[in-house]
């Protein structure tokens, strides 16, 4: 799980009128108070700041997938403790607590859906699931969506929301990082283009692995990104990070990542980028010579947080 503490999403919503919490949040972004209502109303985004808070994997389907196209695939995988790990608190009774508070079994969605009527493959990683970490089920959906991916000839989308490898799974989580990116090798040699999006935050051993190996990289404005936290990356150095480095402004500036597009813009943007990599079949070019003329194009609407 992660390594650092990360600041938690302020948002509460009122589930009853007998709730005695009033509606109103103080934002993460800016301090100033916004009403839940219309957080929920804008994407979950600050209405005066432009805040991008988390969404859970459901959200974010519902966000890029057209209505009623998702299906989910590979959930008959499901987490086991197969190491009996116990630190505070045995992994087996985290895992029960973590399905019992998200409604959810593991910390990733797997399925095929339709973005504006083009099919793809796609992978939705859910922060609020242990702190999105990736274990040996987070690992084994994501491959087996990434072969069908290849089987049935489609774009991959995965969206990441992670804070590393799962401890409690020990050896057989980072073992993930390689099978991921394994399969990943596979999808490249089809010619298929794999798309993807980072959010607030992505960590770890999914940064490390098959988050970063998008033939194209986007992010959410002001999203943390990288490996080790930062008093980790200073003490191991010995130097000074400079201001905002692991976030995704910095990145772009750095080449790590290709885009940054608000969250209202996704969906629109993603869509556009799917046309101009599999449009044309027949005449197929590599995602990458593609990547410059797609970018200069996408490029005059990049949309920047505040
Ligand atoms: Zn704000």
């Amino acid at each position: 799980m992660g390594l650092f503490s990360l600041n938690k999403p302020k948002i509460k919503v009122q589930t009853s009128k007998k709730d005695s919490f009033s509606g109103w949040i103080k934002c993460s972004g800016c301090s100033e108070m916004i009403h839940a209502n219309e957080l929920q109303q804008n994407l979950s985004c600050c209405p005066k700041c432009n805040y991008h808070y988390r969404l859970t994997g459901l959200q974010r389907i519902d966000l890029l997938a057209d209505e009623k196209s998702f299906i989910e695939r590979y959930a008959e995988f499901k987490p086991t403790d197969s190491l009996e790990f116990s630190d505070v608190e045995p992994y087996a009774e985290r895992l029960k607590k973590a399905q019992k508070n998200t409604g959810r079994d593991e910390a990733i969605i797997v399925g095929t859906c339709k973005i504006e009527g083009k099919e793809v493959a796609i992978g939705v990683m859910d922060f609020s699931f242990m702190g999105g970490s990736m274990g040996s089920v987070v690992g084994e959906r994501l491959t087996a969506i990434i072969e069908y991916a290849i089987k049935h000839h489609l774009p991959l989308v995965i969206v990441s929301a992670s804070g590393g490898a799962r401890m409690q799974e020990s050896i057989l989580s980072l073992m993930q990082m390689a099978k991921t990116s394994g399969a990943l090798a596979r999808l490249d040699k089809s010619g298929l283009p794999y798309i993807s999006i980072l959010t607030n935050p992505t960590t770890g051993g999914v940064t490390a692995s098959f988050a970063t190996l998008g033939d194209i990289i986007l992010a959410e404005p002001d999203a943390l990104i990288g490996f080790a936290g930062p008093r980790v990356v200073e003490q191991t150095t010995g130097e000074k990070l400079p201001e905002k480095a692991q976030k995704s402004e910095f990145l772009l500036e750095k080449g790590m990542i290709d885009c940054i597009i608000n969250r209202h813009d996704l969906k629109k943007k993603l869509s556009l980028i799917l046309s101009l990599l599999t449009e044309n079949e027949r005449e197929y070019e590599h995602p990458k010579e593609k990547l410059k003329k797609l970018l200069s194009l996408v490029e005059e609407e990049k949309v920047v947080s505040k």
